[in-house]
């Protein structure tokens, strides 16, 4: 990756991030979202698992009540209050007709011009294999942003009272091997580590480090290699699909 990233469009107002897990977003997006919510724009999350099998020492009924509290809490940071979760079985997610259903509906309830979801490729970087569950929901996302659109897909959907809606005019991909745009991670970069940090009993789980050091680590290196693409300035980047 050589060339710019250049700068997210801003002609929009309402925004829908849905992703497969609690912490999908805070590992990097939400300083985007941050930025966002200060400029008056809306943002809402739909998360398609509660994360139940993110935490080993846990068992899946009790971690799925801490994640949902998690993710809450670290969308609040981020000037988000909408946070929606399909319950989709974390870990064995599958693609396919019911999850595009499910995102279409939440794409038609929240009417949004920009679609934001997780890397939906085979690797993250070039070597890293995604999990399953991303790639399911970013590729389940990339499709329903269409679905959502089509009266005759999914025509159960109009039935329960969600109108077609054909006005998404992009998706992002967070985390994407193929970045094509960026937004400036400066503003938002101090609630993008609180946000992070509010995942305390998955990351306390997940790391021996201090939790500080290790969210704030994480997402300076990630910020600092966006920006050798955008003008030297630290930048949460996207891979943009227009439609
Ligand atoms: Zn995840």
């Amino acid at each position: 990756m050589t060339e710019q990233l250049a700068p997210m469009p801003a002609d929009w107002q309402r925004a829908l991030a849905v992703v497969a897990h609690p912490d999908d977003l805070e590992y990097g997006a939400a300083a985007a979202v941050a930025a966002w919510t200060d400029g008056g724009r809306e943002v809402a999350y739909v998360l398609a698992t509660r994360g139940e099998a993110g935490i080993a020492t846990m068992e899946p009924a009790q971690a799925a009540a801490v994640r949902e509290r998690e993710q809450r809490a670290s969308a609040a940071v981020v000037g988000v209050s909408a946070v929606e979760f399909l319950d989709h079985r974390d870990g064995v997610i599958e693609y396919g007709p019911a999850l595009r259903r499910d995102v279409a509906a939440a794409i038609r309830r929240h009417r949004p011009e920009l679609v934001v979801t997780l890397n939906h490729h085979d690797t993250f970087g070039h070597t890293a294999w995604n999990t399953p569950d991303h790639r399911a929901v970013g590729r389940a996302v990339l499709d329903a942003a269409a679905d959502a659109g089509n009266r005759w897909i999914f025509s159960e959907l109009a039935e329960q009272g969600l109108a077609p809606w054909e006005g998404v005019r992009w998706v992002a991909v967070a985390g994407s091997p193929r970045p094509t745009h960026a937004v400036d991670a400066g503003p938002g970069m101090e609630r993008a580590v609180e946000s992070l940090l509010a995942h305390r009993a998955y990351i306390g789980a997940l790391t021996e480090t201090d939790p500080e050091d290790y969210v704030r680590g994480f997402l300076t290196s990630m910020t600092d290699s966006a920006a050798e693409h955008f003008g030297n300035r630290p930048a949460v980047a996207f891979e943009l699909f227009p439609r």
